[in-house]
């Protein structure tokens, strides 16, 4: 009695201590780590009953000026106050400002000379932004009674000051009209921009962030007015939009949207094939031919056309154009509409384009609709683009150039596939499930990666496997600690954007899907973050609350630890004891006297290494009468002893060396050459993250125990995973294996 007194006495003290550290374990819920729920954002990670959203629509006029590159145009934009806030003035994005001699990317960008030489390309990367000359010029600001507005330009974004102040349900109406010059991608490099074809003479325009935008204003950050400096994308806010896009009279244009007038700009051969188009589900029909670009080329026209486009409830708008574009479409079933899936490229991407782009971007779309939501736009198209990969509202610009023969290597088809893939999907996040990209590269890289990953394993089975798998993370995640940041880090401000915003978050939803929640729940889950949110604009919260809402698995450890910092996984066997249960008092006996149990090899702590020093024998006792305590029944002594004669126990000892806590995977190999795997949730860190201790009872004789045995968990150091335990291989005994 005595005892326990002190005992209680001192679990009393021991919890103060702790409450008093300010406890941060591992276990811990991540509690006020989140923001409060409120009517707009529910603490099931709902949109709320007053969740509100702004909104913007434009009316646009530009004319794509292709003797001097640039670009001229006119909008008139009608916002939308949907907020309960009072607002005196907007924030506009002015992207191309980037490029603005004055602009601070190139000022804040480092760089070094490694060895006393330079290719010109590179030179002109560090020379070149000072001679060419990008921003937006802002011709004028006016009202809808075409009075000016006042307007201050602070880098990339735009204050209107506005004549009287917008209340909730109120709409401002405004235009702006600018000019710019279009950045040559291979000189400057750029996600918009042109390339020029010094063989015939042409360029081909792939075009965004053209135009000034509205910046976010919402309950979490009111203005999202960080500046653009070139790495965090585009944060916005959904909106109609009607473009008129002025372009020579022999170019062919894909944008963001339906085409409005096809009659005007195709010719009645074209037109016939483009309606051909709309109820080919097996195969794309081409449009425009490789021999129509091809003739084009040689002739360039002087005159213009202009192609109109509409979009309904889409955040951005983007376009390209050129006389080189090959065109083709093939229409999609999806739920109770038929989009088309479209591309546009130069003879130079053929054959490999003509051949898989089209079939790519309806794999995705299918894909991922039945992953997410079904996909809601009319079109979805892959636009050929040199060197990047970058998505926009149903439309992207897509690498995977074949040789000059036409030939071309595995690794650039594959490479294409995957990247269309990737920039389709990109239509689901961001541009549908519309986070704030600015702020949290995750949101929209990591889950587009980690869709993308299921994706291509279902439609391209042969593509090697890159991003999105537990094993494919490892290099990173044991890496230099200076040069990681946690995934909860705003993307200006991270260090290895790839692995850290791409591969790190698909790995881990990878991981959450197989090894820790199982599909069924995950996938359940993962949909409904998607439903509640398409059109929407949700927080990293809303996502972790969500997975739990629709599951019942607590993950505030998984979130904890894999987002919020940057531990690693390494699981270690410090420790196996082996005993058998006696049969009988006589066989104990004989056991504990054979002193083979001294024999057994251990390392510098005394713990095993192998199985060499037998088993200790257990002896099963009598269960005292008073341990029963208040129960009336007992247990019957001898039918446990005799169902348990001659078990073997196994008491493992686990280490927690990465600090990610995570499931413990134990497969068991067996004398008789069986093996079971055994799965034990990551809880079982709940009470010791560091150290934890487990018996486990076997009725045959087990050779080896391995963690992890099939990779899932991103353990960055496997030798230790195994018992009898196993030595690092030295690098020259690595080297001697490769040689072999
Ligand atoms: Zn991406």
């Amino acid at each position: 009695m005595k005892n326990v007194i002190s005992l209680s006495v001192l679990i009393a003290i021991s919890l103060t201590a702790s409450a008093q550290k300010n406890w941060q374990g591992k276990f811990e819920q991540l509690g006020t780590t989140l923001p409060t729920p409120n009517e707009y954002r529910t603490a099931s990670g709902a949109p709320g009953q007053a969740y509100w959203q702004q909104q913007a629509d434009y009316v646009i006029t530009i004319t794509l000026n292709e003797k001097n590159h640039s670009i001229t145009g006119s909008e008139t934009i009608t916002y939308t106050n949907n907020s309960p806030d009072v607002l005196t003035y907007l924030w506009i994005q002015l992207d191309q400002n980037m490029r603005a001699k004055t602009s601070s990317t190139a000022k804040i960008k480092t760089s070094s000379i490694k060895k006393n030489e330079m290719s010109t390309k590179s030179f002109q990367a560090i020379s070149g932004v000072e001679n060419f000359d990008g921003g937006f010029n802002i011709a004028t600001v006016k009202d809808a009674s075409g009075k000016d507005l006042k307007y201050i330009i602070n880098q990339t974004m735009m204050r209107i000051d506005m004549p009287v102040k917008l209340n909730k349900g109120e709409k401002f109406i405004f235009n702006i009209a600018w000019s710019y010059n279009i950045n040559d991608r291979m000189q400057l490099g750029g996600r918009s921009g042109y390339e020029y074809f010094p063989k015939d003479g042409n360029s081909l325009y792939t075009i965004a962030q053209f135009f000034p935008r509205l910046a976010s204003y919402n309950d979490v950050n009111g203005w999202q007015n960080k500046q653009f400096l070139g790495r965090g994308e585009f944060t916005l806010i959904f909106g109609d939009y009607d473009v008129s896009i002025t372009v020579p009279a022999d170019h062919v244009v894909g944008a963001t949207g339906s085409l409005q007038n096809p009659t005007d700009v195709l010719t009645k051969e074209q037109l016939k094939r483009f309606e051909a188009s709309k109820t080919s589900f097996d195969k794309p029909v081409i449009i425009v031919t490789q021999d129509e670009a091809v003739k084009r080329e040689k002739n360039p026209s002087s005159k213009t056309k202009t192609w109109h486009f509409k979009a309904t409830n889409v955040r951005d708008f983007a376009f390209a154009s050129s006389r080189k574009f090959i065109w083709d479409a093939m229409a999609v079933k999806i739920g109770d509409k038929t989009p088309l899936a479209m591309s546009y490229y130069p003879k130079e991407g053929n054959p490999l384009w003509e051949k898989e782009s089209t079939v790519a971007v309806a794999n995705t779309i299918v894909g991922y609709s039945k992953r997410t939501i079904d996909y809601p736009y009319p079109v979805a198209i892959s636009v050929h683009s040199a060197s990047i990969g970058m998505e926009y509202p149903m439309i992207c610009f897509n690498f995977g150039r074949p040789n000059e023969d036409g030939t071309f290597s595995d690794r650039t088809k594959y490479g294409m596939i995957s990247v269309i893939v990737h920039e389709v999907g990109h239509n689901f996040f961001p541009m549908i499930i519309n986070s704030d990209e600015r702020q949290w590269t995750w949101m929209d890289e990591g889950f587009d990666t980690f869709v993308q990953s299921l994706v291509t394993k279902e439609y391209y089975p042969d593509m090697p496997a890159r991003r999105g798998t537990a094993a494919s993370i490892v290099d990173y995640m044991k890496g230099n600690p200076d040069n990681i940041r946690p995934i909860m880090t705003n993307s200006e401000q991270l260090y290895q954007f790839g692995n850290n915003a791409y591969a790190k978050p698909a790995a881990a939803f990878s991981i959450l899907r197989e090894t820790i929640m199982g599909p069924e729940l995950f996938d359940y889950a993962f949909k409904e973050y998607a439903e509640r949110w398409a059109f929407k604009n949700p927080e990293p919260a809303d996502f972790f609350r969500t997975m739990e809402d629709a599951s019942a698995v607590d993950l505030d450890w998984f979130w904890r630890g894999w987002f919020y910092t940057t531990d690693f996984v390494d699981i270690e066997i410090s420790n196996v004891k082996w005993f058998k249960v006696a049969t009988d008092e006589k066989s104990f006996e004989n056991k504990t006297a054979s002193g083979k149990i001294d024999n057994k090899n251990t390392d510098s702590d005394g713990n095993n290494v192998d199985f060499s020093g037998g088993f200790e024998p257990i002896r099963l006792t009598d269960t005292k009468a008073s341990e029963y305590r208040e129960f009336m029944n007992s247990v019957d002594d001898e039918a446990i002893k005799k169902e348990y004669a001659n078990n073997n126990l196994y008491e493992i000892t686990l280490k927690n060396k990465g600090g990610l806590v995570m499931p413990v995977i134990i497969e068991w190999t067996f004398k008789d050459g069986t093996k079971e795997i055994e799965r034990l949730p990551a809880e079982i860190w709940r009470r010791n993250e560091n150290e934890v201790t487990k018996v486990f009872v076997k009725k045959k004789e087990v050779v080896n125990i391995s963690l992890d045995p099939n990779l899932e968990t991103a353990d960055v150091k496997t030798v230790n995973n195994h018992f009898p335990k196993r030595e690092e291989k030295s690098k020259f005994e690595k080297f001697k294996e490769v040689k072999n």
